[in-house]
């Protein structure tokens, strides 16, 4: 089935009622048939039928085996965390989501795993810094905010020959562009307030994993039933909402940020573009292998800290506010915002500076997002 059939339709099977929205199961707890029978369903915690549908669905739009809808990106990104233990060393891509980084470095280094950051798009670097104890390689491709392309099968096929994990923060493209799964990655994380949502109503998040047997699926399972970090299920119906119309949502988005990007490497207080869909970024050619699309984010610094800060007051259309994904444009200034809590050696490394603008872009009409920036960088 096409991802624009599955988006629609997940696997909804109609009830007795025949009804086409999926109906909403608010119970914590659940009849038993008679002693020692189950309907599948005993306590909200374990399983709750709203959110299997959803788990479903997620899991077959990613070509996954197993999915949990959690309360969070950052709760399904803490499970993958606890999948090492002391004494493991684990490799990050060093452009990545600040609240990662504040959780490997502040949280989890204090229980004796080792961290270590590393630019992904080189994957002979890669290579070198797999020790005996590397267990985890977490990477986002394209990641926040360079918008930087890493090679998925490559680093999937060296994380296996180091019997590492792959996990891909795929927050940025959603699966109807990105399939990490299916390019040899373990385990998939999304943020699923961003695009999977879609309308900034809903914190969520996703772990999908490509083997339900294996070891990591196996020790999820056992985080998710005794930590109790789901998602509630009216969350999850609205999750089963926003699914409905993902194709349609991204397609554009990516369409309007296409028409931005190539507007805005035009401006001459523009003085870089970062986004992957421009035939001159480094990683068009990996990223139109890999992907089916180029998403909907666009970064770019302009000539100055000032210019940036007055682009965010004079916006009026586009809102100055953190996250991403929704059909809302949102301006994002990741140094004082996303990535405030980055440590320097890091931002330096990337190039996040104070002149850089992160824009997400939305699917209003792309000739009215281009006036209000248009008026907000001459002001
Ligand atoms: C927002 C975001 C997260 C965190 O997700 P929350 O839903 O805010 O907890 C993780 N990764 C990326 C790439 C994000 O953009």
């Amino acid at each position: 089935m096409q991802d624009f059939t599955l988006e629609v339709h997940g696997c909804h099977e109609y009830d007795r009622t025949g009804a086409i929205s999926e109906p909403l199961y608010m119970s914590a707890t659940f009849r038993h048939p008679g002693f020692g029978r189950s309907t599948g369903y005993d306590y909200g915690r374990v399983a709750n039928p709203t959110r299997d549908t959803l788990e479903q669905a997620v899991a077959m739009l990613e070509q996954g085996q197993r999915c949990w809808a959690v309360s969070s990106g950052m709760a399904a990104i803490n499970l993958v965390l606890k999948l090492f233990s002391p004494g493991d060393h684990v490799l990050l891509s060093e452009d990545l989501y600040g609240g990662t980084v504040r959780l490997a470095n502040e949280v989890y280094s204090r229980y004796g795993i080792e961290f270590e950051y590393v630019d992904t798009t080189d994957t002979k670097l890669v290579e070198e810094k797999f020790r005996p104890e590397t267990k985890g390689l977490f990477i986002e491709t394209p990641s926040n905010p360079m918008m930087l392309i890493s090679d998925i099968q490559a680093l999937s096929r060296l994380a296996h020959a180091n019997d590492a994990l792959l996990i891909v923060d795929n927050t940025f493209l959603s699966p109807h562009f990105q399939k990490p799964l299916s390019l040899g990655a373990d385990i998939v994380v999304h943020s699923g307030t961003k695009y999977l949502c879609g309308h900034n109503d809903v914190i969520a998040g996703f772990l999908v994993v490509a083997d339900k047997e294996s070891a990591a699926a196996k020790q999820v399972e056992l985080l998710v039933k005794s930590e109790g970090p789901n998602l509630s299920a009216f969350d999850a119906w609205l999750m089963l909402r926003s699914l409905k119309t993902l194709g349609v949502r991204v397609e554009k988005q990516a369409e309007n940020a296409l028409a931005i990007a190539r507007w805005l490497q035009k401006q001459p207080q523009v003085t870089a573009v970062y986004y992957p869909g421009l035939p001159d970024h480094p990683g068009y050619e990996l990223q139109a292998r890999q992907a089916k699309g180029f998403g909907g984010m666009v970064s770019f610094k302009v000539t100055s800290a000032d210019l940036a800060k007055n682009v965010l007051a004079k916006l009026k259309l586009i809102a100055f506010a953190e996250s991403l994904g929704g059909v809302e444009s949102l301006l994002t200034y990741p140094l004082a915002q996303t990535h405030a809590e980055m440590p320097q050696e890091l931002l330096k490394r990337t190039g996040l500076d104070d002149k850089l603008l992160r824009l997400s872009v939305g699917i209003e009409a792309v000739s009215d997002l281009i006036a209000d920036l248009q008026q907000a960088l001459e002001g």
